[in-house]
């Protein structure tokens, strides 16, 4: 069994159950104990089911409960560790947007961290040209770690975790952070484990500020790692303070590219690394597109839909619309789960983080989770038949009514106007 994270002094405990009744998780009982005090029990703790939250340390009136301190075993010579990392993904030499998004990020981190920091793009693959440093650099790179090796033409996890863990090891940044995209999750989980340290994944905020490490009581220089937790329900601050880097991903749109880029140095040092890297295990043999797949990410009109449309037939007047205006059809999850429209299309904490010019939604109450995915758009028109719905809180322009009467009005005035 594990250790408990709390420890209870027999010799203080009366048996009087307060601390059972604090207890969220249902973690504490009392246990029968002839003669230990006058009501003849103790209190007992289940370490799987204890969460460590203190909340019975304070309802105790005895202080027979107090919280037992883990050994902390960290990174050793954390102060060698310097720089912010972004990992510049790249497929068939097309660096993906969410990079820049990143870079744009980093120079903010870079800023709030000072004291020499600086801002370093790491670019894996075969046959790196120019263009991608440039690019990288324009983005506001001081330095781009470029790795060119055949054994990185074609993306496998095994490979690239091979390649970051070794920059990682020999270089020591003290922030990382990737695109959490198809590649970003399936490796960088992996880099950190390889690199032991943690990783917060799909963050919405990222920020450095000088905070007290709760363990040895000194200020350090923290990345601060925010993202929903519990279903979305609470925003969660996350710190890495023993351990490094400090690994983070975020997904695409969540922040937006820095125009320009604001390099101080201007062009940014091409550091070219020759790395010992393991052979790939697989050899890809084809890849297929699919011809229907979208990247509602990408699109500037997104006309999305909820449960209020109740059927997928409303999704075909959707459809229409949505061409219309020039733009895409998304979904909230629960027209997803519904069988309506394809998960690729979901927009929220569990789908895609878009970030249109124009986000025309209907029949979409405004769950938390949903409104996770819309924070980047610019403007939020909202359809619904309940004026108390949550989605008119962040709509720039709400409309109460029947969705399945205006799209078909919207549809005919459209064509109207095109006649
Ligand atoms: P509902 O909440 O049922 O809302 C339907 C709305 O339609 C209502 O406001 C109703 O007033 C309105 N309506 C009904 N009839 C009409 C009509 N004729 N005309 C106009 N309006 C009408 N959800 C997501 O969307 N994306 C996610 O990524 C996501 N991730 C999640 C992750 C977790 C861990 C959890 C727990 C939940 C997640 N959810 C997500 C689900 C989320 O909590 C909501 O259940 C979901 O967003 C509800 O979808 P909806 O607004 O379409 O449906």
């Amino acid at each position: 069994m594990a250790d408990a994270p709390i420890s209870i002094d027999r010799a203080k405990c009366t048996g009087c159950g307060k601390c059972v009744k604090g207890c969220g998780f249902e973690a504490l009982r009392l246990a029968e104990a002839p003669g230990a005090n006058k009501l003849g029990r103790l209190a007992e703790v289940d370490p799987s089911a204890c969460r460590a939250c203190s909340a019975c340390v304070k309802a105790c009136p005895f202080g027979a409960i107090s919280e037992v301190k883990a050994e902390v075993v960290g990174t050793e010579g954390l102060d060698a560790y310097r720089d912010v990392w972004v990992f510049a993904e790249q497929t068939g030499g097309k660096i993906a947007e969410v990079a820049f998004e990143l870079l744009g990020k980093g120079l903010e981190l870079k800023a709030q961290r000072g004291d020499g920091c600086r801002l370093c793009a790491v670019l894996l693959g075969s046959g790196i040209t120019p263009a991608m440093t440039d690019a990288l650099s324009s983005a506001g790179a001081d330095v781009v770690y470029v790795v060119d090796d055949p054994k990185l033409a074609d993306y496998e996890a095994n490979v690239y975790v091979d390649a970051v863990s070794k920059l990682i090891c020999k270089h020591k940044p003290e922030v990382v952070l990737a695109g959490a995209t198809a590649v970003g999750r399936a490796f960088f989980a992996r880099v950190a484990v390889r690199v032991r340290t943690g990783l917060t994944a799909d963050c919405t905020a990222l920020k450095i500020e000088e905070t007290k490490n709760k363990d040895t009581g000194a200020m350090q220089m923290l990345l601060h790692q925010t993202r929903p937790a519990f279903g979305g329900n609470i925003m969660a601050t996350i710190m890495t303070p023993n351990h490094r880097p400090q690994m983070a991903t975020v997904r695409p749109k969540v922040f937006k590219r820095k125009p320009g880029g604001e390099s101080a140095g201007g062009k940014a040092e091409v550091a070219r690394e020759v790395l010992d890297l393991i052979a790939p295990r697989t050899r890809l043999a084809k890849v297929t597109r699919d011809p229907d797949a979208v990247d509602i990410a990408a699109a500037e009109v997104l006309v999305s839909g909820g449960r209020g449309l109740k059927s997928a037939a409303a999704f075909d007047q959707l459809r229409e619309l949505a061409s219309l205006l020039g733009g895409e059809v998304a979904a909230s999850r629960a027209a997803v789960d519904a069988g309506w429209v394809p998960q690729t299309r979901q927009v929220g904490q569990t789908g895609k983080a878009v970030a249109p010019k124009l986000y025309l939604c209907f029949g979409i109450s405004g769950a938390i989770q949903h409104l996770e995915g819309i924070r980047g758009a610019d403007k939020i028109i909202a359809v619904n038949n309940d004026p108390e719905a949550p989605i008119f809180g962040v709509a720039d322009v709400g409309i109460v009514g029947d969705a399945l009467e205006i799209i078909p009005a919207l549809v005919a005035e459209l064509k109207k106007g095109r006649e």
